[in-house]
């Protein structure tokens, strides 16, 4: 089957808080017929493999991916493309990044508790499963539980940003993770950033080597994307765009729903290529 050259750089598996493996994302990108997709699991490569594995059975390309989680007064999320997974520095990065991670979420549970809903740690755990815990993995416990009567309430009530459940997560600087990045040679990209404001909020990132912009994601009106894409595309740096797939629901976009032209990830290979001929890494896309 001929694909269309369109790909979708954003999305997560149950690696980290999605609901699919690797393998049933490599699945639906291949039904909406896509050249190209990134796993872009949160704080960890660990799905990798299997997508890889995945994407060449299917004929699929699968960009290397992370979606990192850092701070620059709020919580600012970044991708990393087209890195070597096993690189030393990205290992110890995401290693460090999930053990705060699940520290983090035995605070929420207290928390909880402490608001008189009794959800237990094992029941937050047994929705991650190994992977790198989050949120979406307390909100589901407490769906189970019967304390919410939906995911979104669990935000909307008790986890969203600046709810009491809310726990800050551990403070990785951008350019902390965005050195990391680069010497893995990869290509660094600000999520859905009109999540977080302006262009404006970009600049430090942009002064600290960032390499391109996620202008399109289902959080971004054509107004919003055009903005950051004429942004991007003033100070030379690529862009990029993806569903953020999680799993299906009420709501969610489903992969394939939010794509860029497979020349815009040449693009971004490009950026990642001349990062991996400075640090001397190898090619692991
Ligand atoms: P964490 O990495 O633990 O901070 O959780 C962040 C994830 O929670 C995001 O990637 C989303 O999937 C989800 N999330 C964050 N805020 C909301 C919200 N208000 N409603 C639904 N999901 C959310
Ligand atoms: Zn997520
Ligand atoms: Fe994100
Ligand atoms: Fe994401």
């Amino acid at each position: 089957m001929e694909h269309v050259d369109l790909a979708d750089l954003h999305m997560h598996s149950h690696f980290s808080d999605g609901q699919w493996s690797p393998a049933q994302l490599v699945a639906s990108a291949k039904g909406h017929r896509l050249r190209a997709i990134a796993l872009t699991d949160h704080d960890t490569v660990a799905g990798i493999e299997e997508a890889a594995l995945a994407g060449r059975a299917a004929g699929i390309e699968v960009l290397v991916g992370v979606e990192i989680s850092t701070w620059l007064d709020a919580d600012v999320h970044l991708l990393g493309y087209g890195f070597d997974p096993e690189h030393a520095g990205v290992a110890t990065l995401l290693a460090s990044a999930r053990t705060s991670r699940a520290a983090r979420a035995e605070l929420i549970c207290d928390r909880l508790n402490e608001m008189g809903v009794p959800v237990s740690m094992q029941e937050i755990l047994d929705q991650a499963a190994g992977g790198a815990i989050g949120r979406p993995h307390v909100a589901r416990a407490l769906v189970e539980g019967g304390h919410v009567h939906s995911f979104r309430e669990a935000f909307d009530v008790y986890l969203g940003d600046g709810k009491p459940a809310c726990v800050e997560k551990a403070r990785v600087e951008p350019a902390v993770a965005i050195q990391v990045i680069h010497e893995a040679g990869g290509a660094a990209v600000a999520a859905h950033p009109g999540f977080y404001g302006g262009t404006e909020f970009l600049e430090p990132l942009v002064a600290a080597g960032l390499d391109g912009v996620e202008v399109r994601h289902g959080l971004h009106d054509e107004v919003t994307a055009r903005e950051f894409e004429d942004f991007a595309r003033a100070g030379g740096l690529v862009c990029t765009g993806g569903s953020d797939f999680h799993g299906p629901g009420p709501g969610r976009a489903g992969v394939g729903t939010v794509t860029i032209p497979y020349e815009w990830v040449e693009d971004l290979l490009e950026r990642a290529a001349a990062h991996r001929a400075a640090s001397g890494t190898r090619r692991r896309v």
